[in-house]
């Protein structure tokens, strides 16, 4: 696709940051050509910097469920920036969103702001340390928690391995420390926690794996998880930076009713602004400083622009009949897709309330990250580009979910399904 003017500001990127982004799928380096450079958003659209419209199924990776610029959600934060952008003291904001999360949430007591996902995730970590004493993690393969060094590893081969860090720059000590499991496998969990429970300071995965594909858990697999973790006296962290609000307000450990022991959010708490939260029952947060001996702060955390948007936007997530209206809107629209092609299509729309992925694959059911063809992705590349050729945006990387918004009309999903469609006819 011919679009000068984003090209023109990656070239001048590519002088700036490294790889020419500040964080790396940004850089379209999976699907190939310029990413695009995005100029304004507004509803279920965004505009390029070459002046071209997309209907987008990105939503800043999930954050944005009311979609771009919602005029709630711009009120509150033109007022709250007007009344000063930071005081690095308390304010009555973080109050107000922490009753709204608590008020509605069955699994917790208490929760710390911080200013993003893997800011959660590291703290979440460091308080299982702390509470528990021990300090192996378990995490699992296909699932990720932001750059956090001791998490930052996957599987060698085999039904539990210690990790191999994939990044430069983790010391050996750390990923010592972490070991790693097949998804929705029960028989890896055991081996896990037989070998290693009297080690483990926590189990981390996210309930709805959303960032290798969307690898749907069985419920029996969590609740082995929690049942393991709960002998062993290891935290369960249920990582809902994507599916907390998400999923239903109360996230997949609603959904799915299991109870972690920390819960780690990101994305969808901060309206569209830097927010990341953790929390869990009074007893165990009350570990973390000044409360505790986990020692865990931050200049910006709790900033009352950013929980201005937090408010803004999950004030309407607790209204009656939100998620069931964006399920219904999504499962409409991806049955669209699914009702143009004949059985067996040679692709997948798999989805769990208004999350989607799109896989080339003939199996019904993938729960692993072990079941993704890496060869399929050839086809993801050709797809994606159609897409974009005709107006709709998506995350630059077949691996990557897509979120519907509330902003999205029918109207909307009518025409992107068409485009999937055409797009879709020409990969296959
Ligand atoms: N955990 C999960 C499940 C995520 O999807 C992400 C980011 O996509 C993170 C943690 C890290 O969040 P952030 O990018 O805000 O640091």
């Amino acid at each position: 696709m011919n679009s000068p003017v984003s090209a023109s500001l990656f070239q001048e990127a590519l002088q700036y940051f490294p790889g020419g982004v500040n964080s790396p799928v940004r850089a379209f380096r999976s699907v190939g050509g310029t990413p695009l450079f995005i100029e304004k958003g507004n509803g279920a659209r965004v505009t390029d910097a070459d002046g071209r419209s997309y209907i987008d199924f990105c939503c800043s990776w999930g954050p944005l469920i009311l979609g771009h610029a919602h005029p709630d959600v711009v009120q509150a934060v033109s007022d709250a920036v007007a009344s000063g952008s930071s005081f690095g003291a308390p304010t009555r904001k973080e109050n107000s969103l922490a009753k709204l999360i608590l008020d509605h949430h069955p699994y917790l007591e208490r929760i710390r702001f911080v200013s993003s996902g893997t800011e959660a995730v590291m703290s979440a970590i460091r308080l299982a340390r702390g509470a528990s004493g021990k300090s192996m993690i378990l995490k699992f393969e296909g699932c990720y928690h932001g750059h956090v060094d001791s998490l930052l590893v996957s599987a060698g081969s085999g039904l539990v391995t210690f990790g191999e860090s994939f990044s430069a720059g983790i010391p050996d000590s750390y990923v010592k420390e972490t070991i790693v499991c097949e998804l929705d496998n029960i028989e890896a969990i055991e081996s896990a926690f037989a070998a290693y429970g009297h080690r483990l300071a926590a189990a981390i995965i996210e309930p709805l794996p959303a960032n290798n594909g969307l690898l749907m858990q069985s419920r029996d697999f969590l609740l082995r998880l929690r049942e393991l973790c709960t002998k062993h006296g290891v935290m369960l962290i249920f990582d809902e930076v994507i599916s907390g609000f998400r999923l239903g307000f109360s996230g997949a450990a609603g959904f799915y009713n299991v109870k972690p022991d920390i819960i780690t959010f990101g994305k969808i708490i901060g309206g569209g602004l830097p927010v990341g939260a953790y929390g869990g029952s009074a007893g165990l947060m009350n570990h973390i400083s000044p409360a505790g001996k986990v020692y865990q702060a931050g200049t910006l955390s709790g900033n009352p622009v950013a929980m201005s948007a937090g408010m803004a936007q999950l004030s309407h997530l607790v209204k009656p009949g939100f998620y069931e209206n964006l399920k219904a809107k999504t499962d409409g629209f991806l049955n669209t897709i699914r009702s143009s092609f004949s059985v067996n299509p040679g692709f997948r729309l798999f989805s769990a309330g208004s999350v989607f992925w799109l896989a080339f694959t003939q199996e019904e059911h993938i729960s692993k990250a072990s079941q993704i063809d890496p060869d399929s992705m050839q086809k993801f590349r050709v797809f994606y580009h159609d897409i974009l050729e005709n107006g709709v945006y998506m995350g630059p990387s077949g691996y990557e979910v897509g979120f519907v918004s509330a902003a999205h009309s029918e109207d909307d999903l009518q025409q992107a399904a068409s485009v999937m469609i055409q797009a879709l006819k020409k990969a296959l």
